[in-house]
């Protein structure tokens, strides 16, 4: 109870003035100097040294919480254990260390849903949320924020709710949805208001303006962040740091360019104000566009240069590669050829870096690609006519039309060097896919599942593992034709797809037998989903005369030591019941002393 209380503080209050937390800092790890490694007193230490760090030193946060880990494996503390995984979790985010991530937070889920407390839940539905939005997949984290409110609603600290509202409002914004996100921003501060936590209520009203900012009602976003600026000594850091250069971004669209390139400056030049680094990344580009619009050239180049390396493997990957973009696309137009070169090279090696690993990021991340490719066609091509146009002027101007052109031609051979490696790195994809699709029906084969599942090998993910058996399958390609039995199983195939959430995973492993793997599921969900399948298939008509059943056994268990045999030979034994029951069912797999098979593993 004591370590409930204490996780509950700690989760809230994370945050607090930088002196603060100086000495308390220091204070804890004079209390672990004087501990031995495997006393387990040492776990609340570990865990407010890695909470204290979180946002200023992920990479300390991250060495706490895996010293903490044995310890709250030892203890068996399913709060202490959620607590550390979330921890370890959230510095990966900020260390941009997304697999890593993704595990761990889905491993505090799994955690939190042990102790079975709606704040931990919500926390942690939240903060995949969170991880899901920083890579892009908008939807995904939408679906983890509407988990989060659920639990949120359950519990009764309102400061739950309002967190995610505030989330859900952010994400709106980069959604593009700006009136919805504005109505979240809203009910976040009333709720902020009500239990008294002025400083997340004014960072509610960063966001706030920001949706104004957006929607071109800079006067209302400019009174926000002025009130906000106006209470600096009771905001954090990254709250001054946001509302600062939002507050330069509304004097530049108001026109306002002097002010705007002095609050730009302040965001460059203090610490507190720079201290968010997307924040730091927004000023060096709103500064470096004011200085390009006053042809103030040398200026607006040196201010990209010096972004790049203050705000260089920080987490905001795309505002580094923003910056990049523009200092290329402006050392082009100036005619730097071998700077712009050396720019795009290394812009494009840090897109590749840049490891999505959600379907929505890697797109993102695609798109982006193309869009830059795009970009240095156009201008190349504006170019090519600007030397052409020059050539007739003087001779001198041939010369260095000359000389430039050498420039393009070595620029051009590095550009298709680099489309060779992404055609060669396509062929190969291609390959992999080929080899792991089943020609038939076009989803994916034993090869395809087999990889899947040692992705996840040795992940505390819970699983179901559904195997689908067409009855009588044979009589249908004897009655009708072997033509038409491939069409049933398209049909079928495609069917099962439908049925499947995003994340789950359908393949055909051979004849007339397709496996699902659902993860993060109950026994109650996974064999609820069978039942479905089992009753849609029996509606259908197949190829306008041949109907089907199907018979399913479903086995469950978690990664940690389970796998694809396993998993295959459990969920056999309950599709032979099936099958023996007379077909067109669905069973569980049970031991014969009708234990819970998860608890077997
Ligand atoms: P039950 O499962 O209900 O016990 O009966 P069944 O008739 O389905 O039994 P069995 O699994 O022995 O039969 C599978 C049949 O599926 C045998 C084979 O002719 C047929 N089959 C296997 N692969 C394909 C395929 O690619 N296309 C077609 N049309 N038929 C296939
Ligand atoms: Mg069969
Ligand atoms: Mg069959």
């Amino acid at each position: 109870m004591i370590v409930r209380v204490f996780l509950v503080v700690i989760l809230l209050f994370s945050v607090n003035g930088a002196n603060a937390n100086e000495q308390r800092i220091k204070a804890l790890e004079f209390q672990l100097d004087n501990v031995t490694a495997d006393n387990t007193s040492r776990l609340p230490v570990l865990l407010e040294l890695a909470e204290l760090y979180l946002y200023e030193a992920p990479q300390n946060a991250k060495q706490y919480a895996l010293h903490a880990l044995p310890l709250s494996t030892q203890l068996q503390d399913d709060y202490s254990r959620t607590r550390t995984l979330w921890l370890l979790g959230m510095a990966s985010i900020y260390q941009g260390e997304n697999n890593e991530a993704f595990t761990n937070l889905t491993k505090s889920i799994s955690a939190a849903k042990s102790t079975l407390d709606p704040h931990l839940l919500s926390i942690t539905h939240r903060s995949l949320g969170v991880y899901y939005e920083l890579t892009l997949d908008f939807d995904n984290a939408v679906r983890f924020y509407i988990e989060a409110i659920r639990y949120a609603k359950q519990s009764n600290i309102i400061t739950d709710l309002a967190m995610v509202y505030n989330n859900l409002g952010n994400v709106l914004i980069s959604q593009g949805d700006f009136e919805e996100a504005e109505s979240y921003f809203l009910r976040s501060a009333a709720l902020f208001r009500r239990a008294n936590n002025f400083d997340k209520e004014m960072n509610v009203m960063v966001g706030l303006g920001v949706s104004y900012l957006k929607m071109q009602k800079f006067e209302e976003a400019r009174r926000l962040f002025e009130t906000v600026l106006a209470n600096e000594d009771a905001i954090y850091d990254f709250t001054y740091s946001e509302a600062s250069v939002n507050l330069a971004h509304v004097f530049q669209a108001l026109g306002l360019h002097d002010d705007a390139k002095e609050m730009y400056n302040h965001v460059i030049t203090d610490t507190r104000a720079g201290a968010y680094p997307q924040a730091l990344a927004s000023a060096y580009l709103g500064l470096a566009k004011l200085y390009t619009n006053d042809e103030e050239y040398g200026e607006a180049l040196s201010l990209y240069r010096q972004g790049i390396v203050e705000v260089k493997n920080k987490t905001s990957v795309e505002s580094e590669i923003e910056l990049y973009e523009n200092l290329a696309k402006l050392e082009l137009k100036l005619g730097y050829f071998q700077d712009a070169a050396t720019t795009q090279a290394e812009y494009i090696a840090r897109r590749n870096k840049i490891q999505p690993v959600t379907q929505a990021g890697i797109i993102k991340k695609l798109e982006g690609q193309l869009q830059a490719e795009r970009d240095l066609i156009d201008l190349q091509e504006t170019l090519l006519q600007r030397e052409r146009e020059a050539q007739h002027s003087s001779l001198f101007l041939f010369t260095s039309v000359v000389i430039s052109l050498i420039c393009l031609v070595l620029f051009l051979s590095l550009r298709l060097r680099q489309q060779k490696l992404m055609r060669l790195e396509q062929t190969n994809e291609s390959l992999v896919i080929e080899s792991e699709t089943d020609p038939l029906t076009g989803i994916g084969n034993r090869r395809y599942l087999d990889r899947k599942l040692a992705s996840m090998q040795g992940e505390s993910i819970s699983t179901a593992f559904l195997l689908i058996d067409v009855d009588h399958f044979k009589e249908l390609n004897d009655s009708y034709g072997h033509d038409t039995g491939d069409e049933v199983l398209i049909g079928l195939a495609n069917m099962l797809k439908s049925l499947c959430r995003k994340d789950d995973i359908v393949a055909r492993i051979g004849g007339e037998e397709f496996v699902i793997l659902l993860f993060n599921t109950t026994d109650d969900a996974s064999l609820e989903f069978a039942e479905r399948i089992r009753k849609t298939v029996e509606k259908q008509v197949f190829k306008s005369r041949s109907s089907v059943t199907v018979s399913i056994g479903v086995a469950s268990g978690t990664m940690d030591c389970a796998n694809y045999d396993k998993f295959y030979k459990q969920a056999d034994i309950a599709l032979y019941n099936a099958k023996s029951d007379g077909r067109n069912h669905v069973r569980e797999y049970v031991t014969e002393e009708g234990l819970n098979p998860q608890i077997q593993y």
